[in-house]
This record gives structure tokens, C-alpha cells and sequence, in this order.
């Protein structure tokens, strides 16, 4: 056998990749991550941003799926209380769609199956009186409202792939994986760097595939395989539009052709509306709304609103392709949404193990069963540890994030309510690492706009894998929600310039 560089190479820099690497790393494996594009640039920032038992779910009968999500939303708030926080959700019913014993039902599995410590039970309210039936039509009587989370997606990884990185992983952003061949025992890998299209040669025990909506596509064109069908590539498209209710809770409609939507308080200012669910064909990177979404979603959400939603008030659109298990179900909304760890490799052979669909919801249990995998292959390390760690930025209590601004205010006075929220909201314990010595908003360096202050994005390129303007409008942060395309384009000819540091965060 060989020499390999690295234990295990991964190949996918979304929620399941960059969990996986972490986990393995914090166990004392040594662990690449190659990622073709941004962080999260896959479906891992197209999701609708819960962290969910997935209600829907139980009517397909995936208990086993829903319990594990459940028990994870404490699980994932308390590990990361900055970018995780429990959200209500109200659920109007009337009588013909599913009915109220159902809902109840599912609720009360909801509230009884899922290891619920801090999260408040299900109640009914009365829409007649109720401020959540304020903005509505007249059409409910009753609806439910229940516990879920709510999570920064696209930060979810990054901070995985941080702590990664802390914990020894090598994490290397605009590397494509262009071929994988067994010789030795090893794998040798060929990665490329996308910008300047220089090859290099990687040699690892294991090989870990979680390309999200790629894996079949790694499959066939990485590995050479003939006729892969492993997953169901199914699209799901979101509109943001400006603020249609002022309630912190969310709704959860269903819809008449029994699919349901989601209305979420987003951004301060902003309204999340979601999903849609169908079969996509075609280069996932290519996705985008179409049409017809941008139609269904406002026609949806208009049966319920007294005020319309509009074409005119939509500010964001994003899509991203669900890359679910094909179990052979007919209809995309009714495909599972469990995932499956596939090991290959016999006889001394170099082992690879694909990951097919799983939730932003599961990813840390995913990566626990891809551990106890691994450990079957190339022998245990260190123990199952992501339970009760924290990931960066997160060392504070659950309930703890109105006492966390206030303490960033008292230590830095300049700042107002608003952007100390911003800050903890996406950094935790870590706005102090970019606020540092400051004792005023000069001291942050230019503003690009909507508070974006240099220190930031510095940090964003020092710590976080940032490259465009891109990546920190609308990923690492979703400052581009306020950025005016002049304001962007400042900040575009800023990374350029800082363009040489592009890998120093990696190391
Ligand atoms: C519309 C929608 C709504 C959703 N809502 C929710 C929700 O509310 N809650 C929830 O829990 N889940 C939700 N999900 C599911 C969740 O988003 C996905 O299951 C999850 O993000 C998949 O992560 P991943 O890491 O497997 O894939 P990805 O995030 O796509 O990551 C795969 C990565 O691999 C990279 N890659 C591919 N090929 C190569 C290569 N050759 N070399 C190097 N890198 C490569 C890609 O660039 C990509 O970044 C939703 C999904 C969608 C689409």
C-alpha cells in the first residue's frame, strides 16, 4: 500500500460535506475537503432554513426520519444559538383540505416524539382574536401553533467547516474534484484549482462523495460509472418580498392541491415564502425560479393574505435542487426525505461511501452514521463528540442571545440595537473578534453599505473562505438584501483586490 496524505477526502463543501469533515476531524482523522465552488454555493443555502421535524412528513410515514429531526432541533439551537432560534409556527385549518384530528394527531407526535426540553408544546388559537389572524383573510376559525427552529443555512456550513478547520481539516474552496482512481490501496484524486486551473494530485485511505445533487453526476464522470440513477433531482424555489405581516411567528398554509407553503419572518424587514417541489433536469448549478413558481408562490400566498403578494414586491428569489434517495415514488413532493450511506469497496479495496439526500436538519446525525462507517473501515479514533459541542461562536446559553447584544452593546457603545442584533445573529461570540479594538464605527474601516464595514468582510476573507462579493452578500451574510448594485460593485473591486489572500483561510 501506498502513502496516503489524508485519511479520509471529501468531496462537497455543503452542510453534509462540511459536517462530516468536522466530525471526523474532532475524532483525530486527517481529512480534505475539496469544494468546486463557494461553501454552501449548492442547495445547502436554497433551503427554507428549518430546522424541522418535517410535519408533511409523517402523512409519507417516515417516523424514523421525523424522530431524529425532532430530537435534533435542541440539539443543533443549543450547539448554535446565533444562527439557530425556535420560531412558532401557526397553521390555520379549515374544514376539506386534512382534517383537524389529523393535524392534531401528527402534533401531538410532534410535541411527544422529539426530545423537547425548551421548545413550548402545540396550542389552538382563535384566528378571530388571535393577532396571527390579523393579517389573514376570514377564513379560519382555528389554527394550530407549534415549535420548530429556524437556521442561518448557508452560515450552518460555514461554521462547520470552520471548526473543521480548527480541528486540523484541510478545507479548500474552488477545488474541483475532476477524476478518483484506486492504485495501491489509496485513492488518488486529481483536484483543480478553478482559478488558475493548476492540477494536483491528492492520495487518501477513504473516499467520502457528498456532491449533493452531483453524486450521481461524481459517479459517472470522477469515477467512470456506467448508468447511475441514485437520486431524484427534485427543484424547490423561494420568493423574498417585503414584509407582509409584522408577528415574529411563522405560517404554514396548505395549499388546496394538497402541497403546503411557508410564510416566514425574514431579515427584519422581509417576508420568506416556500417551496415549491418539482423534477429537475439539467446542470444543478443552472437552477433558477421559473415562471411559473414566481406565479404559483404569489398566487398561493395571495389566497390567504388581505394584502396581495405581488410580483411588484418580490426583492430576492433563490432555487436550489433537493438531491433525494430515489425510492421510486411517483410524485416529487412524496419522494422520501431519509438519506442513505452507500459503502463501496471490497477485498482490500480503497473504500468510498456516498451520501445520498438528508435534510440541513440531519446533517449532524448523518455525519454520525458516516463516523461509524468509517470506524468500521479504517479503524476507530476518538469517540462521537458533536452532541454537546458548540460550533464557533456559539459559547452561549440557548436562551442567551438578548443578553449576548446587550453585553456587545455595553462593550462597544457605538454600535445601535440593530446592527449588534446583525452581528450576534451571524457571529456569536465572534463579532467581538471583528470588532476588536474598535471604539468607533471609523475604526471598521469603509462602509460598502447597509453597515457592511471593511472589518467584517476582512474577516470574512481571513476566517470564513469569502472570495466574491458574492459570498458575503449572499451567503455569509444577506447584506445584499440592502446593497444598491453600485454599493455591490464597490465591494466587488475591493475582493479583487484583497484576491490574493483567497486561500490564507483555509490553512
Ligand atoms: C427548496 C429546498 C428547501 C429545503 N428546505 C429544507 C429545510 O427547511 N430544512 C432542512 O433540513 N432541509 C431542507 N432542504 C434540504 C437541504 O437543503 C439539503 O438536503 C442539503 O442542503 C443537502 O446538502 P449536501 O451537502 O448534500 O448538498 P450541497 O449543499 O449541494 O453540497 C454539495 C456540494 O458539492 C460540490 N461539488 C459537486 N461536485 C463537486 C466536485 N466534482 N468537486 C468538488 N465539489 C463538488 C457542490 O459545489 C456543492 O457545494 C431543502 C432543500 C431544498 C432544495
Amino acid at each position: 500500500m501506498g502513502t496516503a496524505s489524508h485519511d479520509i477526502f471529501i468531496i462537497g463543501g455543503g452542510i453534509n460535506g462540511c459536517g462530516v469533515a468536522r466530525d471526523a476531524a474532532g475524532r483525530g482523522y486527517s481529512v480534505l475537503l475539496a469544494e468546486m465552488n463557494d461553501l454552501a454555493s449548492g442547495t445547502s443555502s436554497g433551503s427554507t432554513k428549518l430546522i424541522h421535524g418535517g410535519l408533511r412528513y409523517l402523512e409519507h410515514y417516515e417516523f424514523r426520519l421525523v424522530r431524529e429531526a425532532l430530537m435534533e432541533r435542541e440539539v443543533l439551537w443549543r450547539a448554535a444559538p446565533h444562527i439557530i432560534w425556535p420560531m412558532r409556527f401557526v397553521l390555520p385549518y379549515a374544514d376539506g383540505i386534512r382534517p383537524a384530528w389529523l393535524i392534531r394527531l401528527g402534533l401531538f407526535l410532534y410535541d411527544h416524539l422529539g426530545g423537547r426540553k425548551l421548545l413550548p408544546a402545540t396550542r389552538t388559537l382563535d384566528m378571530r382574536t388571535d393577532p396571527a389572524g390579523k393579517p389573514l383573510k376570514p377564513l379560519f376559525r382555528k389554527a394550530f401553533e407549534y415549535s420548530d427552529g429556524f437556521v442561518n443555512d448557508a452560515r450552518l456550513v460555514v461554521l462547520n467547516a470552520r471548526d473543521a478547520a480548527d480541528r486540523g481539516a484541510v478545507v479548500r474552496t474552488r477545488t474541483r474534484v475532476t477524476s478518483a482512481r484506486r492504485e495501491d490501496g489509496l485513492w488518488t484524486v486529481t483536484i483543480e484549482d478553478t482559478g488558475t486551473g493548476k492540477t494536483e494530485e491528492v492520495k487518501a485511505r477513504l473516499l467520502v462523495n457528498s456532491a449533493g445533487p452531483w453524486v450521481d453526476e461524481v459517479l459517472a464522470g470522477t469515477l467512470g460509472r456506467n448508468d447511475v440513477h441514485n437520486v431524484r433531482l427534485v427543484q424547490g424555489s423561494h420568493i423574498v418580498v417585503r414584509k407582509k405581516f409584522s408577528d415574529p411567528r411563522a405560517y404554514f398554509f396548505q395549499n388546496r392541491d394538497g402541497r403546503i407553503i411557508f410564510a416566514i419572518p425574514y431579515e427584519d424587514d422581509f417576508t420568506l415564502i416556500g417551496t415549491t417541489d418539482h423534477d429537475y433536469e439539467g446542470n444543478p448549478a443552472d437552477t433558477s425560479i421559473t415562471e411559473e413558481e414566481i406565479d404559483y408562490l404569489c398566487a398561493a400566498a395571495s389566497e390567504y393574505f388581505i394584502e396581495p403578494v405581488e410580483r411588484d414586491d418580490i426583492v430576492w428569489t433563490y432555487s436550489g435542487v433537493r438531491p433525494l434517495y430515489d425510492d421510486g415514488a411517483s410524485k416529487a413532493q412524496e419522494a422520501t426525505r431519509d438519506y442513505v450511506l452507500a459503502a463501496e469497496g471490497s477485498n482490500g479495496e480503497a473504500p468510498l461511501i456516498n451520501v445520498f439526500g438528508g435534510k440541513i436538519t440531519t446533517y449532524r446525525r448523518l455525519s454520525e452514521a458516516m463516523l461509524e462507517k468509517i470506524e468500521g473501515l479504517l479503524g476507530a479514533k476518538g469517540k462521537s463528540w458533536t452532541a454537546d459541542a458548540v460550533l464557533p461562536g456559539g459559547e452561549f446559553p440557548a436562551t442567551g442571545y438578548d443578553a449576548e447584544v446587550a453585553s456587545l452593546r455595553k462593550d462597544y457603545p457605538f454600535l445601535d440595537q440593530r446592527m449588534a442584533q446583525r452581528l450576534v445573529r451571524l457571529y456569536g461570540t465572534r463579532a467581538r473578534t471583528i470588532l476588536g479594538s474598535a471604539a468607533s464605527l471609523a475604526d471598521l474601516g469603509r462602509n460598502f453599505g447597509a453597515d457592511l464595514f471593511e472589518a467584517e468582510v476582512r474577516y470574512l476573507v481571513e476566517n470564513e473562505w469569502a472570495v466574491t462579493a458574492e459570498d458575503v452578500l449572499w451567503r455569509r451574510t444577506k447584506r445584499g438584501l440592502h446593497l444598491s448594485a453600485e454599493e455591490e460593485a464597490g465591494l466587488e473591486k475591493y475582493m479583487k483586490e484583497l484576491g490574493g489572500r483567497r486561500h490564507t483561510a483555509a490553512a
